[in-house]
């Protein structure tokens, strides 16, 4: 996705108060870009653009700073990542308002987002990759043990900009690479303030943080002097990025999109569970990669639990996140948001039922009802594609064997979750789900200590806990024949 500055969209006087992070010092950009307000759909801000040069420096930085920081030890890095932590805590409230800006969530959302980066840092942090010792005979030891890679690029997207960047970035330095990460060009200001808090936590170079548009990424993917692109976004530019990565063999951590199910069985209590289904799915305005993307309804309870998500898309409050109790926020880009329109356009014509929603107000911003979709056909776009938006279709089954057979018909394999009054039976059939993650009687539940990644198209590697963290190292073997 570009993202175009609108020339019709600059009024006024816009910030510009924001700089890259490179080698220690805060850069401004010989171009600049316009960041726009989802809320109003104008330009508020600008922020500086890397170019090609800059991009250069930043790795080279990166390359030089890594012989001293692979070499400080485990519980230096796990002190640095705890400053960091502490000063996304100490700073929350004007990076959530920033954040609430730029990407349109609710603040209350925003300030979640901060903390469970915060959380989630620390978390990570506690976690040690020991060394393996695989034989210990007369003849032999054998041990296996991993390193760091070196320079680790980092690219995010505009869903959640601060959290998507604190865990690979902590990821690749708590296991003692050296970073350039590149925030998408809709978010990049928060990324870029958050960057400057960090100037005097990590030692120059260690950490680098570059702004530009699509171009840039495909500058770092194919860079001779970065080690590992870990990358979170949508599964087309996934495969552009694995493709230009395979220039260098660099290593590669994929997290893409997803359409997760949910299968609701017969034995739950529609009313109960509907309010936590649709917290699940339309959270950030839908725009999450693990966010409820396709409901399967046991047929018994099917109208109930229809109606049910359809009182609770009419009672939310849609309005600008800095606004005290909406519930949800615009959609974040004028491009999202005409493909989401697209497709409920698509729905509408395939003779699906609008329970709620369907209507878009007048008026500026990119803002869209909650819309829940019933008797909608398998094969429409809103059912196959990854909507990314605040609308989701809920379909009935007669059995559960077909209810699995339909969530798994398909090329993406995020997560999943099984609602049931009982867990084993649910969990039965959630091992089932051909996921990264299937839950029970959740969905969206996440840590630190558990990997979370992609089955399928979805992704590839693993994102945290003790997985993911060897996703950013090299295990090597060291066999010593003794005597
Ligand atoms: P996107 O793929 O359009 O862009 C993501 C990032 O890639 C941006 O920084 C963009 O500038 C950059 N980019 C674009 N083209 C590039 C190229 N050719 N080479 C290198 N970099 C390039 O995704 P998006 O629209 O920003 O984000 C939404 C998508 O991200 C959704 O599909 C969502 O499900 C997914 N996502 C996945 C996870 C996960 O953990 N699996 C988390 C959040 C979002």
């Amino acid at each position: 996705m570009n993202a175009q500055p609108d020339p019709n969209a600059t009024s006024g006087a816009l910030r510009s108060d924001f700089a890259n992070l490179i080698d220690g010092e805060l850069v401004a950009g010989k171009e600049w870009f316009d960041v726009l307000n989802p809320a109003t759909g104008r330009a508020f801000a600008r922020a500086p653009a890397v170019d090609r040069a800059g991009l250069d420096r930043a790795v080279a930085a990166a390359r030089r700073a890594f012989a001293a920081w692979r070499a400080t030890s485990v519980a230096e890095r796990r002190a640095a990542i705890g400053r960091m932590a502490q000063i996304l805590t100490d700073n929350a409230a004007a990076l959530a308002e920033l954040l609430t800006l730029e990407q349109g969530k609710p603040l209350g959302q925003s300030r979640d987002e901060i903390s469970r980066a915060a959380s989630q840092s620390v978390g990570m942090a506690q976690i040690l990759i020991a060394d393996e010792l695989l034989e210990e005979s007369a003849q032999r030891r054998i041990e296996l043990k991993y390193f760091p890679l070196g320079v680790v690029g980092v690219i995010t997207p505009w869903n959640a900009p601060i959290n998507l960047a604190a865990g690979p970035m902590v990821a690749a330095l708590y296991t003692g690479n050296t970073v350039v990460l590149k925030p998408s060009p809709y978010t990049p200001l928060c990324t870029l303030q958050v960057a400057a808090l960090l100037r005097e936590v990590f030692p120059p170079g260690v950490l680098n943080v570059v702004a530009g548009g699509d171009e840039l990424g495909e500058w770092m993917t194919a860079h001779p002097g970065i080690d590992k692109i870990s990358f979170t976004g949508s599964v087309e530019t996934g495969k552009k990025v694995m493709a230009s990565c395979a220039g260098s063999l660099k290593r590669l951590t994929l997290e893409l999109g997803g359409n997760d199910a949910a299968i609701v069985l017969d034995d739950v209590d529609p009313r109960a569970v509907a309010p936590k289904l649709f917290f699940a799915a339309f959270v950030n305005s839908g725009q999450v990669c693990m966010a409820i993307k396709r409901i399967y309804a046991h047929q018994s309870i099917y109208p109930e639990l229809c109606a049910a998500l359809a009182e609770e898309a009419t009672k939310a409050r849609v309005g600008s996140g800095l606004e005290a109790g909406v519930q949800l926020g615009p959609i974040q880009n004028l491009e999202q948001y005409q493909k989401v329109v697209g497709i409920l356009q698509d729905t509408a014509a395939g003779g699906a039922r609008i329970l709620a929603g369907g209507k878009l107000p007048e008026g500026p911003g990119y803002f869209f009802p909650p819309t829940i979709v019933a008797d909608i056909d398998e094969h429409s776009r809103l059912v196959q594609e990854e909507q990314f938006g605040p609308i989701v279709p809920v379909m009935s089954f007669t059995d559960e064997e077909e209810a699995l057979r339909r969530a798994n018909a398909t090329r993406f394999g995020l997560s999943g979750s099984v609602w049931s009054a009982d867990p084993e039976r649910a969990a039965r059939l959630a091992e089932r789900l051909e996921v990264g993650t299937a839950w029970v009687n959740q969905h969206r539940a996440t840590s630190p200590t558990v990997p979370f990644g992609g089955a399928k198209e979805s992704g590839l590697g693993r994102q945290y806990a003790a997985l993911g963290l060897k996703g950013y190292m090299e295990p090597r073997v060291i066999s010593v024949l003794k005597g």
